[in-house]
């Protein structure tokens, strides 16, 4: 018999993800706060209700995508949270990339009430969500990630277990730090290229062959007309936004801060993104931090 899946959050992520479910076999009923949102997936044939107590009736396992900490405890937590509405057979994946004591935090308060409940952070853009190639990243119990993996598996082709509760989240955090840097590096070198004569795709193809090769170049260029169906060939729209990569480098600094590990370039990219948001670029892609280093 297939699964029932509830799915909560439509967004860059959350909406091909929940249309890759259904395209499995598995049956999604899903929502969104945004009523945009909702219509793009139900274009799709996925079937969507207007809240979450509506989608989580019936539904064996949750899954869900949001922006943030605060938007996962609020969904979650409290007496009109879920996990005081869902039965406790009832099995719960958070997809969302939150600060890993958040998830530490509705994973306790899962178990506490008998549900079963994982961190499974992602990796790999809107192009890995809408192709099914994204990488997870799970904190939580062996039996829970073991359970997960043949849904995990119809959005993505990459499933690690880093640990226990918080440990996905602990990883994607690194892992975004890192992105943030050589996204910012790649812009740097390409704008200082073209400042310096040279065509951006001929210096991104010399870089990719050489010491320099990185994810930013190979996969998401951020200098526009270099590679088609990247966020930098439509204006820097949809992708990920600069607001959430913000958010990602807070919740390393906080991290750093805790561990009193030194995260110099990742406080700097922090800053940069702060910056760039500042200006009122924080809902065009993380890769338009091109656009601040370029001249008028
Ligand atoms: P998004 O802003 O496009 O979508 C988030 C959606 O959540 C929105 O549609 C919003 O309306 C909805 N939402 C918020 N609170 C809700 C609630 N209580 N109930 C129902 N819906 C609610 O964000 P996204 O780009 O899809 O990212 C989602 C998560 O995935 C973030 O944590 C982000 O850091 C992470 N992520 C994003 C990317 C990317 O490339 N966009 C890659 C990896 C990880």
């Amino acid at each position: 018999m297939t699964t029932t899946i509830a799915f909560i959050g439509l967004g860059n992520m959350g909406g091909p993800m929940a249309i890759n479910l259904q395209k499995a076999g598995f049956k999604v009923c899903a929502t969104d706060l945004s009523s945009d949102a909702r219509a793009r997936v139900a274009e799709a044939g996925v079937c969507v209700v207007d809240s979450a107590a509506q989608a989580i009736e019936g539904a064996e396992v949750v899954i869900s995508m949001l922006p943030a900490s605060h938007h996962v405890e609020g969904l979650y937590l409290g007496k009109d949270g879920l996990l005081a509405q869902l039965d406790t057979s009832v099995r719960v994946i958070d997809c969302s990339t939150i600060a890993p004591e958040s998830a530490r935090k509705v994973a306790k308060a899962a178990a506490e009430k008998g549900i079963s409940l994982i961190d499974a952070p992602v990796s790999g853009g809107t192009a890995g969500a809408t192709n099914a190639t994204l990488t997870f990243i799970v904190g939580g119990d062996l039996d829970a990630f073991e359970a997960a993996k043949p849904l995990l598996a119809a959005m993505g082709k990459n499933i690690f277990h880093a640990g226990g509760h918080g440990a996905g989240q602990v990883a994607k955090v690194c892992n975004n730090m890192l992105l943030a840097i050589h996204m910012i590096g790649s812009a740097e070198a390409l704008n200082l290229g073209v400042s310096l004569g040279l065509d951006a795709s001929v210096l991104s193809d010399i870089m990719k062959q050489s010491s320099g090769d990185n994810w930013s170049l190979q996969k998401y260029n951020p200098m526009p007309g270099v590679m088609d169906g990247v966020p930098a060939s439509r204006d820097y729209s949809g992708g990920f936004g600069t607001d959430l990569m913000l958010k990602d480098l807070g919740l390393a600094s906080d991290a750093a801060l805790g561990a009193q590990a030194p995260i110099p370039l990742g406080g700097l990219a922090r800053q940069l993104y702060a910056v760039h948001s500042a200006g009122g670029s924080g809902g065009l892609d993380f890769s338009s931090i091109v656009r601040m280093l370029q001249k008028a």
